[in-house]
C-alpha cells in the first residue's frame, strides 16, 4: 500500500466527540503550527446524538451549549418527585450536529489541518512514528490519537452492562414540559427487576427529547423501546398526537474491564476507546474534555503527549465497579439505589463523586447513605475479582 511521505505531527483517527474535542483544544491552546490529519469515513451530517453533562465552569464548547438548566428532577417508581437545585452546577446539552458543523468550519479555515473521509484499517507503531493504514493509502504521524478502537468487553472478571436507549425529540400540540428542569431519572416505567427509566430534556414547553433508557446486558427489539415510549407519553403526558422531529438510538458500554489507554508507542486511545466513559453512568463528554485538557497541557509543557496520571484515580474505579455490580447483579432495585443516592446526599457531592473529584470524607458519606447489604456484597465481589485478575493461578 502506498505510503504518503508527509509526517504529520498528529493523526486523529475518528472525528467524533473525542477526536474533534482534541483538535479544538489543541488549537485553542495556541498550538497552531502542528500539522494534523483527521480520518473518519463518516462526514457527520446528521444529529446522531446529544451530549449532556454537568459542570460549574464554562467548558471548551460553551458557545455550542443548546440548553442549560439550574435544576433537575428525579421521580421514584412510586411517583414521588424530587426537584434538585444544582447550586453552582449547570446541567448542559450540546447537540452532536452543532459540534460537527462548528468543527467542519474550523477545519475548512485551518491551513494546518486535513480531513480525509476514509476508514482506518490498521496501525503500525515504529521507532519514532506510527504508520496508519487506511482505505486510501498509509499515513505517517508522530503520534496517533485513536477513538476508533472497539473495547473487547470480554474479561470474565469484569462486570459488563449496556446502557441503551431510544429517544424521540417530540413536538406536542399543547404545553407538556417544564422547560426549566430536565428529568434525569423517572422510574415510573414498567417494573422488570433491572434498571430502566425515562430521561427527558425539555427544550421548550412543547418540545423535548423523551428517552427510554435501560442498563441491562442485552438490547431489546426496536419495537419494544418504541412501545414503552409511546405508552409512557400517552399515560404521563396525556398525549398521542405528537410529532416526532428526531430519533436518537444509542448504546454505551458500561463496563469495569481495564482499558489500555496507551497500547503501543506513539498511540493514545481517546474517548470511549480510552476508558473515559464512567462505567456506572455512561457519561463521557465532560471526562473527555478534562482528559484531553491534561493531554494538551502535557504537550504544551513538555513536548510529550502522554499525561502522567490515570483517567480516574483507582478508588473511583472501585466505587464505579461496586455500583455497576449492584445494578448488574440486581442486588436491590435500581430505582431504590438512585432514589437513596439523590435523597440522602447534596447534589454537588454526588456530581463530584461521579466526576472523581470528591474528597474521601464525602465518598464515605455517599457509601454510608447507600443500601448497606447490596453495596457491601458488591464491594466484596469486586475485590475478589480484582485479586483473581492479578493472580489467575489462585
Ligand atoms: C446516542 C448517544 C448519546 C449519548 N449521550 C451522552 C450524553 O448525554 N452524555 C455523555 O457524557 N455521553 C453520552 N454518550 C456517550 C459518549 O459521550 C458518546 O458516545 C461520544 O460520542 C463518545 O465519543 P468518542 O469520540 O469516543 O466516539 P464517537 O463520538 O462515536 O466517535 C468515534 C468516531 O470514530 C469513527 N470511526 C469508527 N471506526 C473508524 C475507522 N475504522 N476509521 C476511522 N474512523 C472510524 C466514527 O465514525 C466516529 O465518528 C452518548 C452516546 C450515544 C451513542
Amino acid at each position: 500500500m502506498a505510503e504518503n511521505q508527509t509526517v504529520y505531527d498528529v493523526i486523529i483517527a475518528g472525528a467524533g466527540m473525542a477526536g474533534l474535542s482534541l483538535l479544538w483544544q489543541i488549537r485553542q491552546s495556541g498550538l497552531n503550527h502542528l500539522q494534523i490529519l483527521v480520518l473518519d469515513p463518516d462526514e457527520k451530517k446528521v444529529n446522531d446524538r446529544t451530549w449532556s453533562f454537568w459542570e460549574t465552569e464554562p467548558g471548551p464548547f460553551e458557545h455550542l451549549v443548546y440548553r442549560s438548566w439550574k435544576e433537575v428532577r428525579v421521580t421514584s417508581a412510586e411517583g414521588t418527585v424530587l426537584d434538585i437545585p444544582l447550586g453552582d452546577y449547570r446541567y448542559k446539552t450540546i447537540r452532536g450536529i452543532d459540534l460537527y458543523r462548528f468543527m467542519d468550519r474550523q477545519i475548512a479555515e485551518d491551513p494546518q489541518t486535513w480531513r480525509l473521509t476514509t476508514t482506518v484499517l490498521g496501525v503500525e507503531s515504529r521507532q519514532n512514528e506510527v504508520s496508519v493504514q487506511t482505505e486510501d493509502g498509509a499515513y505517517r504521524g508522530k503520534i496517533l490519537f485513536d477513538s476508533t478502537y472497539r473495547l473487547p468487553l470480554t474479561d470474565p472478571q469484569a462486570t459488563h452492562l449496556l446502557q441503551h436507549f431510544l429517544g424521540y425529540v417530540i413536538r406536542t400540540p399543547r404545553p407538556a414540559f417544564h422547560p426549566e428542569r430536565p428529568d434525569l431519572m423517572n422510574f415510573q416505567v414498567p417494573e422488570t427487576g433491572d434498571c430502566r427509566f425515562m430521561y427527558i430534556l425539555p427544550f421548550s414547553e412543547t418540545e423535548a427529547l423523551v428517552e427510554y433508557t435501560l442498563f441491562t446486558e442485552k438490547l431489546l427489539e426496536e419495537s419494544a423501546y418504541a412501545d414503552v415510549l409511546k405508552d409512557w407519553i400517552a399515560t404521563h403526558l396525556g398525549l398521542t398526537d405528537f410529532e416526532i422531529l428526531e430519533r436518537e438510538f444509542g448504546v454505551i458500554p458500561m463496563s469495569d474491564e481495564p482499558v489500555n489507554e496507551f497500547p503501543f508507542p506513539h498511540v493514545i486511545r481517546i474517548g470511549t476507546a480510552g476508558g473515559y466513559t464512567n462505567p456506572s453512568t455512561g457519561y463521557t463528554f465532560r471526562s473527555t474534555q478534562k482528559r484531553i485538557a491534561q493531554i494538551v497541557d502535557q504537550f504544551s509543557k513538555t513536548g510529550q503527549w502522554r499525561p502522567t496520571g490515570p483517567v480516574r484515580q483507582a478508588r473511583f474505579d472501585f466505587y464505579a465497579s461496586v455500583l455497576l455490580g449492584v445494578l448488574a447483579q440486581r442486588r436491590t432495585k435500581a430505582s431504590r439505589v438512585f432514589w437513596t443516592l439523590y435523597t440522602r446526599n447534596p447534589i454537588d457531592r454526588i456530581f463530584r463523586f461521579l466526576d472523581g473529584e470528591s474528597q474521601i470524607q464525602e465518598e464515605a458519606r455517599i457509601m454510608s447513605s447507600a443500601p448497606w447489604f447490596p453495596f457491601t456484597a458488591s464491594g466484596w465481589n469486586v475485590m475478589v475479582n480484582t485479586i483473581k485478575r492479578h493472580m489467575p493461578f489462585l
